[in-house]
């Protein structure tokens, strides 16, 4: 089996990982129940409203989903940016219990994450993992050293869960999600989960100032603000959704409100 392990921008020391300020990977990492955060993150997460839990595990269970659907429906390169701090199982793990023969490039920005990569290159014999240390407002930094293990000539899943909302306009979040797609084939595939105060425009306030409280940048953005990311793509069904209603032939999801639009978009 081949073994591809190309850690992009990180051949000099690794960097530090910063404990006095919160960091957006390691409050979601708390919000899931996870031990790899500190206590700046507990306090984020502390000061969220109740239903941020449920929210992040909800989002959670839509990428499990998701990815199943895309690799039983014959995709077997996957770019995933925005990965986060592993939490079993990872996307890798969900589509090469489906076909073993996928590949995996993750893409994360935070230092934290950088160091739980190890946890992120457990690829079945068969196929390939591959972890970068990018950030994706630099999308060809992460598109040039994927492609040494994902043949872009051929259909990609591109994967942005829980990342753009950390993007706000000035980072010109529609322009990295345009020339990311750009660089996929026909029949590559978009998902995609972005929060939003949509269901609980109650709770918008609280979420933003706990955020803001920790200096990290949060856009939550409504219907007609997330529509645009899939701008000339083919939404399949059942199209842009809130998280539990997103699902194919496996049983419905308890149907509980959402702090998530979800969606998943063929490129033609
Ligand atoms: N996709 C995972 C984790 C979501 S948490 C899931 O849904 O389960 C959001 C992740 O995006 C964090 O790990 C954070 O470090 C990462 N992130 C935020 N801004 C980023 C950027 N500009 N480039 C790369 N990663 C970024």
């Amino acid at each position: 089996a081949e073994e591809r392990r190309v850690t992009a921008g990180t051949t000099g020391p690794r960097p530090p990982v910063d404990t006095s300020r919160p960091h957006p990977a390691r409050v979601y990492d708390w919000l899931l129940g996870g031990k790899d955060n500190y206590e700046v993150d507990q306090k984020v997460g502390e000061t969220l409203p109740e239903e941020a839990r449920g929210n992040a595990a909800r989002n959670r269970a839509f990428m499990h989903r998701a990815a199943a659907w895309l690799a039983k429906n014959g995709v077997d390169q996957y770019l995933d940016i925005g990965t986060g701090i592993p939490t079993e199982p990872n996307l890798h793990q969900v589509v090469q219990a489906i076909t073993p023969t996928a590949r995996v490039v993750y893409a994360d920005n935070d230092p934290i994450v950088l160091r739980h990569a190890e946890a992120l290159l457990t690829s079945s014999p068969e196929g390939a993992t591959d972890f970068l240390h990018a950030d994706a407002r630099q999308p060809e930094t992460i598109l040039e050293p994927a492609g040494r293990l994902l043949d872009f000539d051929r259909p990609v899943a591109l994967s942005l869960i829980a990342l753009l909302h950390f993007m706000p306009d000035t980072d010109d979040p529609y322009g990295v999600v345009r020339t990311l797609v750009e660089a996929l084939a026909p029949g590559s595939f978009l998902l995609l989960s972005h929060g939003t105060a949509d269901q609980h425009p109650e709770l918008r306030q609280e979420t933003e100032a706990a955020y803001k409280r920790g200096a990290i940048p949060l856009r939550m953005r409504g219907r007609a603000e997330v529509e645009p990311f899939f701008e000339g793509l083919q939404l399949v069904a059942p199209g842009l959704v809130f998280a539990p209603e997103w699902y194919q032939e496996e049983p419905a999801p308890v149907q509980e409100r959402s702090g998530f639009y979800v969606g998943v978009a063929r490129i033609p």
